[in-house]
Order: C-alpha cells, then structure tokens, then sequence
C-alpha cells in the first residue's frame, strides 16, 4: 500500500491554493488532483471534463459553497465526488475521523449509481463509503454507520438515524451534499432536510446540484449554503 508522504500533502495543499480559479480546465490532469483520485478518473476513462465540473471543480476544491445547475446527464456526480475524495484526502481523513461527507440523493436508484461512480472513482482511496437507503434492518445499517467516512444516503432514512443511532456522530463533518436538489424538494423532503441540517455542523462545505433552478431550490440554497458560487450551464442552441 502506498505510504501518504507529509511532501505530497502539502505540495497538494499548495498547489490548490495556487489554483488560477480564472484558467479553463479542460482535463483532469489540470487540476491539483492526489495520486489515488487521479488513478481512479483514469482508469474508468474519464479525461476531459464536462463544463459543469470545469466551472466547479476548483472553486469545490478551494472549500467554496456550489450552487449548481446543469441539465441530466451533465456529469454532476464528479463535480462533487471529485471534490469530497480530495478535499478529505487533504484533510488525511481517516476511520478514526468518522463521518466526513454526507450526500442526499431523492431516490435509492439515483443513491445507488452516486456510490457506484464513488466505488470506482474512489477505488484507489482508503475511504469507507456507506450508502444508506433503507431496505436493510435499522440495526443492521446502525452498526456500519459509525465507521463510514462517506455516506449516500436518501433523506427520510437518514433523519432516522440522526434521530435514533445514538453513536452516530456528526459533528465532524466537513462535507454537505444536497443532489437533486429539485426533485428532493418536488418529492416533499423540505422538513426532513432542514432537520437533518440541524444535526450537521454549520461550519462545513455546502454543494447543492439541481437539474433545474426553480424557487424552491432557492429557498434550500440559501437555508443550506454560505456565498456560494454560482454555476450554471445552459445549453447553447
Ligand atoms: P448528471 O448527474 O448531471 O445527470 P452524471 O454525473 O450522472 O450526470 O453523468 C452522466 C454521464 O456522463 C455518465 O454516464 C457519466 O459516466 C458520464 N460522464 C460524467 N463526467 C464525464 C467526463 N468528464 N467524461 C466523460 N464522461 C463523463
Ligand atoms: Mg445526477
């Protein structure tokens, strides 16, 4: 197993900080990646980025706020993973840490593919990674979430735990991600999300990713999130 060097970390932190936020990135290679995340992105293929994860990506990395919106099928998903495997990886997050990034989605399908691409993105890595969507015993899901880094999870099973999982500790979390966040208001999730940010640390990264912009999304957005950027990719005609 690869030895993290102290060097490569704050080379890493470095280079970050030194990230021209003006450049247009155009493959990932561009970006001030770690080695394992670097390895994950090429060995499932992916070399260019989308233009939702050019205009997000390095403002995610430097800890901004994302409020993001771009149409199905954009490629959201990396604009947020890469940034949570990296910015832990930073941080030198271990199991000893606990809960590091929490990501909703509105349903257990879209849950299911997230933590795919994060198995395969993040393969190199030595996270732990949970996907929480109901479906197993309460119990049987209790007794993994204290050891999990990175958790996808869907809302309503979430609260449940935050509420009843006395050893689930939150208060170390740097990470929030609100994907889908118009369907998850469509579906009627608004309360169970706004207890469920009760429970999180107020200083932490906050990423909301919409297919749409609709007023609703807005109202989370700002509940949810401090000066964010703002990307948002129309499709030219
Ligand atoms: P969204 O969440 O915006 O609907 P996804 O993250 O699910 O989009 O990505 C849609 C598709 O695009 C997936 O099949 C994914 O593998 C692919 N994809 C995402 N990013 C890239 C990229 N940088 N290069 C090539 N394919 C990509
Ligand atoms: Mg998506």
């Amino acid at each position: 197993k690869r030895k993290r060097g102290e060097d490569e970390i704050s080379s890493l932190v470095k280079r970050v900080e030194e990230l021209d936020l003006k450049a247009a990135i155009k493959s990932f290679s561009d970006l001030p990646l770690s080695e394992p995340t670097a390895a994950g992105l090429s060995a499932s293929h992916f070399k260019t980025l989308t233009d939702i994860q050019s205009r997000a990506i390095s403002h995610a990395l430097k800890g901004r706020d994302i409020l993001g919106a771009a149409k199905t099928g954009s490629g959201k998903t990396l604009a947020f993973l890469v940034p949570i495997l990296e910015n832990l990886y930073r941080r030198q997050w271990t199991e000893l840490d606990g809960l590091g990034a929490l990501i909703l989605s509105p349903t257990r399908e879209l849950a299911i593919q997230i933590f795919e691409v994060l198995r395969k993105v993040g393969r190199n890595h030595a996270f732990s990674a949970g996907l929480i969507i109901g479906g197993k015993s309460l119990r049987e899901e209790q007794d993994r979430l204290g050891r999990m880094n990175i958790l996808v999870c869907t809302p309503g099973r979430m609260l449940q735990h935050l509420d009843q999982t006395a050893m689930f500790e939150t208060n170390n979390l740097q990470m929030l991600v609100l994907d889908e966040a118009d369907r998850i208001m469509d579906m009627g999730f608004q309360k169970t999300v706004d207890a469920i940010i009760d429970h999180l640390p107020t200083k932490r990264q906050t990423m909301l990713f919409s297919a749409t912009q609709t007023k609703k999304v807005g109202d989370l957005a700002r509940l949810s999130l401090q000066e964010p950027e703002y990307v948002s990719v129309h499709e030219s005609a």
